[in-house]
């Protein structure tokens, strides 16, 4: 390895846990990442990017899922109340968290962009004693909100990453793009930030996430392949209330509509193109025992191993929401809460990945290609980039877990900061050293 990159590396690594652990205590779950968000931009600007952030860098009515009024302006409160630079807070009004900061090298080169995410879960820690983040005193002091995916390891590397290269940038040429996405959870964030143009001109796209399929330390997948496309939607009826003994026929009953849909979409028939999926995950509805129930709403998602095959998917979800309504008697409304594109990496740059994991030594399960079956919002970004011709993949770094993902005993081997850093750092040198 270049011995300039790698003398970098070791004296940046051992700052690594201690920014993840601040971010662990101040987690922020989607659009409300002000506190994290500023904390970033203030070090992209100190190490000499150029910052993209609020409307120039989110789309804003592409955004889905975001929270009230109130409850935005209460974080943003507490985000200045934690440490947050106030100004900065400011200008992500209405939860324009996302940003991207870029570096331009000169020289013919390649466009480069490297994506990681910064929000937390609404999960709340644990308060075992024995879970590390009580143990040692950074356990999360936001209530109801958890680092509980690693994304505060994600933002520690992140940060890392954008040092080593500021250091390093006499050696690069083209230009690279570090995107600070929002809103991961529940696949938010990508769409209106793509809107926006976070990825336009880019050619080629790394992301990573540690744990998932790679879990344990020593294991690494270089390419992940089967994204799942999804719509996260909530479709609401609406009836009118009646007395139940003396004029139900008065009534129009939103809580039949809905159950008449919700059986309805389970049956949808599957496609014989590929793997698709449909969960009604809640359903909530009615007044009283006695009330012909004036209002339900359906929670759902649908997926499809391809983007076409979930929007077969949710095209079904609509005509039958629509069926089931008029059926009752109902109006419905439909309210698009997340979604994001299917995807699969390019083996021809995880190839690169692996021969670079295979150069560290510290990697005895390196995996090539592997199917994910699941989604994540980064997919969005990489099959943009490829449809404009680019390539790019997602790495899944190993990492000892306490607990699954998205669980309140969630906690991770901070030996994972070095292996991911090291790792992306060494695929960033190859993409763009002159
Ligand atoms: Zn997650
Ligand atoms: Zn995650």
């Amino acid at each position: 390895m270049n011995t300039e990159l790698q003398a970098k590396l070791q004296e940046l690594i051992p700052g690594m846990a201690a920014v993840r652990r601040d971010l662990h205590k101040y987690p922020e779950s989607a659009w409300t990442e002000f506190r994290t968000a500023a904390m970033c931009i203030k070090k992209m600007q100190e190490l000499g990017y150029t910052i993209t952030m609020g409307e120039d860098a989110v789309k804003r009515d592409a955004m889905m899922g975001v929270p009230a009024a109130d409850v935005l302006k209460a974080h943003m409160e507490r985000a200045v109340a934690q440490g947050a630079d106030a100004e900065l807070v400011a200008k992500m009004e209405g939860g324009m968290t996302g940003f991207w900061a870029d570096m331009d090298f000169g020289g013919e080169g390649p466009f480069l962009a490297v994506r990681f995410d910064m929000d937390c879960n609404d999960v709340s820690e644990c308060a075992a004693p024995e879970h590390r983040p009580n143990k040692e005193g950074f356990a999360s002091v936001n209530k109801g909100a958890m680092h509980a995916c690693g994304h505060d390891a994600h933002v520690a590397i992140g940060l890392a990453l954008a040092e080593v290269v500021a250091a390093m940038r006499d050696q690069f040429k083209g230009k690279i793009r570090f995107i600070f996405q929002p809103a991961e959870e529940g696949v938010r964030g990508a769409m209106p930030m793509e809107k926006a143009g976070a990825v336009e001109g880019v050619e080629q796209i790394f992301g990573m996430h540690i744990g998932f399929q790679a879990n344990k330390m020593g294991k690494v997948i270089c390419g992940t392949k089967n994204f799942l496309a999804t719509t996260k939607a909530d479709i609401t009826f609406t009836g009118v209330p009646a007395h139940a003994g003396n004029a139900p026929e008065e009534g129009k009953n939103a809580l039949l509509a809905a159950a008449t849909a919700l059986l309805n979409m389970h049956a949808i028939p599957r496609s014989g193109k590929g793997d698709t999926r449909i969960t009604v995950g809640k359903l909530i509805g009615g007044e009283g025992r006695n009330v012909i129930p004036p209002k339900a709403v359906l929670v759902l998602e649908t997926r499809g191993i391809t983007s076409a095959l979930d929007e077969y998917m949710f095209g079904e979800v609509k005509r039958i929401a629509k069926a089931a309504a008029d059926m009752w008697g109902c109006g419905y409304s439909i309210d698009i809460k997340g979604g994001t594109k299917s995807g699969e990496s390019d083996l021809e740059v995880a190839e690169v990945v692996a021969e670079e994991a295979r150069a560290m030594g510290c990697f005895n399960e390196i995996i090539v290609e592997q199917n994910f079956g699941a989604s994540e919002d980064y997919s969005h970004f990489m099959s943009t980039v490829q449809a404009n011709g680019g390539k790019g993949t997602y790495v899944q770094v190993g990492s000892n877990l306490s607990a699954g993902h998205h669980n309140g005993y969630f906690d991770l081997d901070e030996k994972s900061l070095e292996d991911s850093l090291v790792l992306m750092a060494r695929c960033v040198y190859r993409t763009l050293a002159k």
